[in-house]
């Protein structure tokens, strides 16, 4: 059980009003708010601790090269990394990916080669291997979603073969919540010889996550989602695998020797991060961990469980409502998609904003995945440990408000009333 109301105190900004409103923070999939731990981190850093790591030898340096370093350390325990190399700091999920694609996909594929993605992936985990393909000649493949919201594991012989170099997939999905039996496909990926990143922007802040148990080639996070600032994310990647990569960019720190016309590299995980990394990033997010692993996962995810399925359920009773992804809790994490019928969800957010409620809407990055459902975006609830049922309640009751404001006021927020679709 997790300490609600000792919680929800650790968090300031949940005391603050919205439109008049006490603020109810449904959108932690998009960033999560930062307990007090984390802030205080942060602050302790600059007032005391800041300088440049890595380069100097005077003691603030020093202070903050083992705060950096102490911060690595504490993300390997976090998610079981055998080693502290196989941890590279960068600047969000969207950096890791793309520091894969730009390293380790640059150097292992060509033409013919395949990229096993999947319909669910956020444009995080899509783009930068469309930009890889078209460099290298490689093919992209996709693993199709049922109307249900799982992976249609069904295809996958047919789409996993020997040209199949690559598997990259969402952990957990940021529309439908659904938790993709990432275990599995790494078991059936290995079998023919391909690598798999994780995508685990939405797993790591919600799951216990084992990089090790998981078999995971790369596994990537971002830290704002998981209580931590916003400019820090991780790229785990296996020795094995990071150990023969050349850096894809260049610059200070990643280098052991410089002559003006060449460089030989640094050893890991510093080769791969260029530049003064996200120091003081680094030190919120081990904080956001200490608080994390406070709370426990196992406490988070279990609350979550109960909001998800008390959220699908009341939710289920508004007429005209469509649920998107999973309709069992236990299959997906803490994120519910959702569309009145004739109602844009823009207008819904706009409409929830002056109950002072906070939910996501739009595409969410998913373009391609909202094609497959057949809509042009949804709104989202998604909830982290300090939400609360009676927020749950309070979305619903706001919902039903604004569908009573959309539909009787044709020129009001959204204009006439759409056609109804029946609620799957
Ligand atoms: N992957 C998933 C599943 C996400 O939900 C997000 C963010 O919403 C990202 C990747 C991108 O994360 P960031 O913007 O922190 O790089």
């Amino acid at each position: 059980m997790i300490p609600l109301e000792r919680v929800r105190a650790d968090f300031p900004i949940l005391g603050r009003t919205v439109q008049g409103k006490p603020l109810i923070y449904l959108d932690s999939a998009a960033t999560a708010q930062k307990p007090r731990q984390v802030l205080d981190a942060l602050r302790a850093f600059y007032e005391r601790s800041n300088a440049n790591v890595h380069r100097s030898i005077h003691t603030l340096g020093e202070e903050a090269t083992e705060l950096l370093e102490a911060a690595r350390d504490r993300v390997q325990r976090f998610i079981g990394a055998a080693e502290r190399e196989e941890i590279v700091f960068t600047r969000g999920t969207t950096d890791a990916i793309n520091l894969v694609a730009q390293t380790w996909g640059r150097r292992a594929l060509g033409p013919g080669d395949e990229i096993l993605l999947t319909e669910m992936e956020h444009h995080s985990n899509l783009v930068p291997w469309q930009l890889l393909a078209q460099e290298t000649g490689a093919t992209l493949r996709h693993i199709p979603v049922t109307d249900e919201g799982y992976l249609d594991l069904e295809v996958l012989d047919r789409l996993l073969t020997p040209r199949t170099r690559l598997v990259a997939v969402t952990h957990v999905s940021n529309v439908l919540g659904t938790i993709n039996p990432v275990a599995r496909l790494i078991a059936r990926a290995r079998r023919v010889g391909a690598r798999v990143l994780v995508d685990g922007a939405q797993a790591v802040p919600h799951l216990p996550v084992d990089v090790r148990a998981l078999g995971a080639d790369f596994y990537v996070f971002s830290g704002h989602k998981m209580l931590g600032p916003t400019g820090i994310g991780v790229l785990y990647g296996r020795r094995e695998v990071l150990e023969p990569l050349t850096p894809a960019w260049g610059g200070g720190e990643m280098i052991r020797e410089v002559w003006l016309d060449r460089a030989t590299w640094n050893d890991l995980p510093w080769r791969l991060e260029p530049g003064t990394p996200p120091i003081a990033g680094a030190v919120g997010l081990a904080a956001a961990i200490d608080y994390l692993e406070g709370v426990g996962l196992d406490a988070i995810r279990a609350h979550e469980v109960a909001l998800t399925r008390l959220a699908l359920e009341r939710l289920g009773q508004v007429e005209e409502l469509t649920c998107y992804g999973p309709r069992d809790a236990e299959a997906k994490g803490g994120v519910v998609a959702f569309n009145l019928a004739g109602v844009h969800p823009h207008d819904l957010a706009a409409a929830l904003d002056l109950d002072g409620i906070a939910v996501r809407a739009g595409h969410h990055c998913a373009q391609p995945l909202m094609r497959r459902l057949g809509v042009v975006g949804t709104a989202r609830a998604s909830f982290y440990l300090y939400n609360t049922a009676a927020e749950v309640e309070a979305l619903v009751v706001a919902l039903l408000r604004a569908q009573d404001l959309l539909g009787l006021r044709p020129s009001g927020l959204s204009g006439p009333a759409g056609p109804r679709a029946s609620r799957t």
